[in-house]
């Protein structure tokens, strides 16, 4: 891999520069580590609990201990985590399914939600299957200049608002991510406009990278896919949802059947890499964290705007710079690619991918296929052509590959 020695010099510059935010990255990482620690500690685990189950899975002791760790970390009542959930995007349904009647109204608090969930409320696509189709309605209240919108929650929150879901992370949109605190007041604004409106927080990208969780503010139900944070990146699949007793119960008979709930379910061997996952979790999100700094930073010094700016707090992994130019944007993107350990002969091409209205370019060189926790970056094919950069494992090859892929667009 050649790097150009211009890179290397701003490489150094710039990671010069970024060291004193590295110190706080470490705190938060030290501090989640305990908590992590002390619930495998409280909860006896042992080697027996990674045994694969398989049928129906009656009486696997380690699923049942993960869900009671999750719901520890989170500070929650109880918790789901399932390694056949297929991503976030299916737990978001699921979460959204489980509590949603028709005649019901859901109300997205912090904008229109994550692309993928346009077809599952109804808003995009064909429609099937939809809460739309089940008729359930939608309304949105957009953030004003990254922030909830009190005013309009006010306004829109009426009678037949059944659930509010609220997103962390600025997925594919060019805003500050919300902290925990932040998502607490909107929940707490929320819950006293109405008190069983059901607060739901897609919390994808955004564990670990502070020291509470949105459970700790009030949501409801906390959503989040195995293959980005929580997962450490040894997860090779699935999602979790945590928090209120009645709610988790709600989603385990949507995920499963009515009365089956979370007694079934054969983990197949899958436990060992969820376990171990979260044991690493705190760590792997740290190495993401500095890993988007450097890339921002080192970016600036480019000349590109990103968004966040190092020495602002971070709430979720993801750095978005923002291009201008397609052309460059695809470079930088197939640039990571060139760099990453697995599938680095690959050349990723802008495609109409399930569940995006634009086309989305991706690079995902991971050793579990498409896992963001892992480097990767990833665009939708769109003025002003941003690209959303996440994960890195270790900080040291996620380092390489950004300047590898920043020297693509000298
Ligand atoms: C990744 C993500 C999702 C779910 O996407 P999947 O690809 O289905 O896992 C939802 N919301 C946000 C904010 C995300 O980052």
């Amino acid at each position: 891999m050649i790097i150009k020695d211009e890179i290397k010099n701003l490489a150094y510059e710039a990671e010069s520069s970024i060291r004193p935010y590295f110190d706080r990255i470490d705190e938060i990482a030290m501090f989640n580590q305990e908590k992590v620690l002390d619930a495998f500690i409280k909860h006896g685990v042992s080697e027996a609990l990674f045994n694969p189950t398989t049928g129906y899975g009656y009486d696997d002791k380690g699923r049942e201990v993960l869900d009671e760790i999750y719901a520890d970390i989170f500070r929650a009542e109880d918790a789901l985590v399932r390694h056949n959930i297929v991503n976030g995007t299916h737990c978001l349904a699921i979460s959204l399914f489980s509590v949603l009647r028709p005649g019901d109204t859901l109300l997205a608090a912090t904008g229109k939600p994550y692309d993928t969930l346009e077809e599952v409320i109804g808003i995009s696509g064909s429609n099937n299957g939809s809460l739309k189709e089940f008729g359930v309605n939608y309304k949105q209240v957009d953030l004003i200049n990254g922030k909830v919108d009190f005013e309009g929650l006010k306004k829109a929150i009426t009678p037949d608002v059944k659930a509010v879901i609220l997103q962390r992370s600025k997925g594919y949109d060019w805003r500050t991510t919300l902290s925990c605190e932040e998502l607490g007041e909107a929940i707490s604004f929320i819950k006293s406009t109405k008190e069983d409106a059901v607060c739901i927080v897609d919390n994808c990208y955004g564990e670990f990278t502070q020291t509470t969780e949105p459970t700790e503010f009030g949501a409801d139900m906390v959503v989040g896919s195995l293959i980005k944070n929580v997962g450490g990146s040894l997860a090779q699949s699935g999602g979790y949802i945590a928090g209120k007793k009645k709610y988790i119960e709600l989603a385990a008979y949507r995920q499963t059947a009515p009365g089956i709930g979370k007694e079934c379910g054969a983990t197949l061997g899958q436990n060992r890499f969820m376990y171990q996952g979260l044991f690493m979790a705190p760590h792997i999100v740290a190495q993401a964290l500095k890993s988007a700094i450097f890339c921002g930073e080192l970016l600036i010094r480019m000349g590109y705007e990103v968004t966040p700016v190092s020495s602002e707090p971070r709430y979720d992994i993801i750095q978005a710079i923002k291009f201008n130019d397609s052309d460059k944007l695809i470079k930088f993107i197939q640039g990571i690619q060139k760099a990453s350990p697995v599938d680095s002969y690959v050349s990723p091409m802008p495609w109409d991918m399930p569940g995006y209205q634009h086309q989305v370019i991706m690079a995902a060189g991971t050793f579990v296929s498409g896992a963001s926790i892992e480097l990767s970056a990833d665009a939708p094919i769109k003025p002003p052509y941003v690209a959303f950069m996440q994960g890195g494992i270790t900080y040291e090859s996620a380092r390489l590959a950004i300047m590898y892929a920043a020297g693509e667009i000298l």
